[in-house]
């Protein structure tokens, strides 16, 4: 008997920090960031099937590819069988949240139990963010994403906001002034919340001031999302447009994602949880 379908969980994935610390010579960027995941994501369900097939459905569907542009479908043809994907889809596309690599993520796991193998995928090959995201766990990545260091961190309460405005990764890596930057200093022993963060408020996301220089809706975003009551620290993730914020109070989060949505009702904005 084999399972017919299985649904999978393809969270929202968050850099707390982005160090952009150099480039190698075949143009990939040397990376150190300390990424968590959030309780809201998309689902990925797979089935097995006799050809590929992919349906795109939920609130943020509209203009996600779907057909072999999608990561989706590049994950299901790189482990190898055919299948029958439905995504749907909860996250803002093109929004530094790594929307294509979570899902890409959540189909290889949900290939993995369907088929009962591993993926035998290299990774990378899928991006830069589908080896942490096939962890799904607060993770240290280095190198060029293939290195994943699994983390002991408290939960973290935040609320994510976008501007609705797409970024295009590539634009805003070319638009970096310099790409041999420092990377994180030695993080906290212990994972006492406030003591970390203490120590992310001194690190950083090199892609921020590209990022907001291309698209000034960022800048407005962090310094609204700075006015909040109890916030402790604001930063975009991954190379934008969305932007984060880290209350030390746990159960802020919630009431202030109701205020921005009253004040901004124009903007994506979820209350979250990090792990
Ligand atoms: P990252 O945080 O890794 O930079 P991102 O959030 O900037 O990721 P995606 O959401 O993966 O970027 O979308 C980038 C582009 O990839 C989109 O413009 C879209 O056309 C395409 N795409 C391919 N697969 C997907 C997917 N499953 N979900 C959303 N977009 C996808």
């Amino acid at each position: 008997m084999t399972a017919q379908a299985i649904e999978v969980f393809a969270p929202a994935k968050i850099n707390l920090t982005l160090h952009v610390t150099g480039q190698r010579a075949d143009g990939y960027h040397l990376l150190d960031s300390l990424v968590m995941f959030a309780d809201v994501g998309d689902r990925v369900t797979v089935a097995r099937a006799s050809e590929m097939s992919l349906r795109v459905t939920g609130p943020m569907a509209a203009g996600v590819p779907d057909d072999a542009r999608n990561l989706c479908w590049k994950a299901a043809e790189a482990f190898g069988e055919p299948v029958a994907i439905t995504l749907d889809k909860h996250l803002p596309a093109a929004a530094g949240i790594g929307g294509g690599s979570s899902d890409a993520a959540a189909v290889l796991r949900g290939m993995e139990q369907l088929f009962g193998r591993p993926s035998g995928v290299h990774l990378p090959d899928l991006g830069a963010d589908v080896p942490v995201c096939m962890l799904a766990h607060a993770a240290r990545m280095q190198g060029i994403g293939e290195q994943v260091t699994p983390l002991d961190l408290q939960p973290l309460d935040v609320i994510l906001v976008n501007p609705r405005v797409e970024v295009s990764t590539p634009a805003v890596f070319k638009a970096l002034d310099r790409r041999d930057n420092p990377p994180m200093t030695p993080m906290p022993e212990g994972p006492r919340s406030r003591d970390v963060l203490t120590w992310l408020a001194e690190q950083r996301n090199d892609l921020e001031a590209p990022a907001s220089d291309l698209r000034p809706e960022i800048g407005q975003v962090l310094r609204e999302l700075s006015f909040l009551d109890g916030v402790r620290l604001v930063r975009m993730s991954g190379s934008g447009a969305t932007c984060f914020a880290v209350f030390e109070s746990r159960g802020l989060h919630e009431v202030m994602a109701q205020e921005m949505r009253r004040n901004f009702p124009q903007w994506w904005v979820e209350y979250a949880t990090l792990s």
